[in-house]
């Protein structure tokens, strides 16, 4: 295309291309989701059929991209570990975040209208999502991100399901349940929900309390700097090929990982 004289305020523009050979993190998180899911009336503490949605959601985003490797999400978050060598966007930041927060906004409409036809989604609150991109370079940084994630959402579950387990079979307002889980520690919420409503929260849901794992499985073939181009083609297929499992299982201890090098290739 011809070059305008116009064409200069391009130099404006800046890029961050994120350090190479390191691990990428993407994690997206739903705008004000809390009141999100009192328009919609998500049943409390969990809509599985909402965590179902935003499980979509995010299948399709790995569908897309090849390069994610594994993901984890709970409540109204995402996050997608990029393979090291991973080049998508040429790593550029700003492409990656957006295209991230755009991709993950759409898909959760779409599957929102097939999983709820009963529930049209209004033009005055749509679902959309921040994304941010976060560079770590080692694996212990991964495996410490990702135990992060999970120990943040078996302590919000345990919290919001004591206070709506109060709320909805102790007949406290939201701010009596508040109170009275003020200060609490972990072990004291178990009690409350065992001895006072008979519910042993070990029974609850593994999706509620671990949240959701999504893999990218394949018969894997160790990647090094010295395969061929043929090689490397061959690799690249098979990760595009890849099934996506999805678990509801510990990943803060050394089994998930151990069972499947590939993640931290
Ligand atoms: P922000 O825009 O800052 O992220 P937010 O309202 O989305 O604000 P979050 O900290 O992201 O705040 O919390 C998400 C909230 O969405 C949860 O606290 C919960 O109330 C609600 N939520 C999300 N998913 C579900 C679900 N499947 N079932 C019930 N409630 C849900
Ligand atoms: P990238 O992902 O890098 O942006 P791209 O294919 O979107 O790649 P753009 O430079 O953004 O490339 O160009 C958008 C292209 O989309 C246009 O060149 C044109 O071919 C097509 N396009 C967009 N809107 C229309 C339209 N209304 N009618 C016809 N073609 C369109
Ligand atoms: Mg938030
Ligand atoms: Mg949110
Ligand atoms: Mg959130
Ligand atoms: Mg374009
Ligand atoms: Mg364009």
């Amino acid at each position: 295309m011809a070059k305008s004289r116009f064409e200069y305020v391009k130099q404006f523009e800046r890029e961050n291309f994120l350090l190479p050979d390191t691990y990428l993190i993407v994690r997206v998180d739903g705008k004000g989701f809390h009141k999100f899911s009192e328009e919609y009336e998500f049943s409390k503490p969990n809509d599985i059929r909402a965590l179902k949605v935003m499980n979509k959601a995010a299948q399709n985003l790995m569908g897309q991209f090849p390069d994610i490797m594994m993901a984890y999400g709970d409540s109204d978050e995402y996050s997608f570990l990029l393979r090291k060598k991973c080049s998508l966007f040429e790593r550029r930041e700003m492409k990656l975040v957006s295209t991230f927060a755009s991709f993950i906004s759409v898909n959760y409409l779409h599957e929102w209208n097939l999983e709820f036809p009963e529930k049209p989604i209004k033009l005055e609150r749509l679902p959309t999502f921040d994304a941010r991109v976060v560079v770590y370079p080692t694996t212990q940084h991964i495996r410490d991100y990702f135990s992060w994630r999970q120990v943040d959402c078996h302590i919000n579950n345990l919290y919001n399901t004591t206070f709506w387990t109060l709320v909805i079979k102790g007949g406290m307002t939201g701010k009596e349940a508040e109170n009275r889980l003020l200060g609490t520690v972990s072990s004291d919420k178990n009690e409350i929900l065992f001895k006072e409503f008979g519910i042993n929260y070990n029974n609850e849901s593994e999706i509620f309390k671990k949240g959701t794992i999504l893999v990218r499985e394949y018969d894997y073939t160790r990647e090094g700097d010295d395969l061929s181009k043929r090689q490397q083609q061959r690799v690249e297929k098979q990760r595009k090929k890849a099934l996506i499992e999805e678990y509801h299982l510990d990943i803060i201890g050394d089994t998930f990982w151990n069972e499947r090098p590939w993640l931290l290739e």
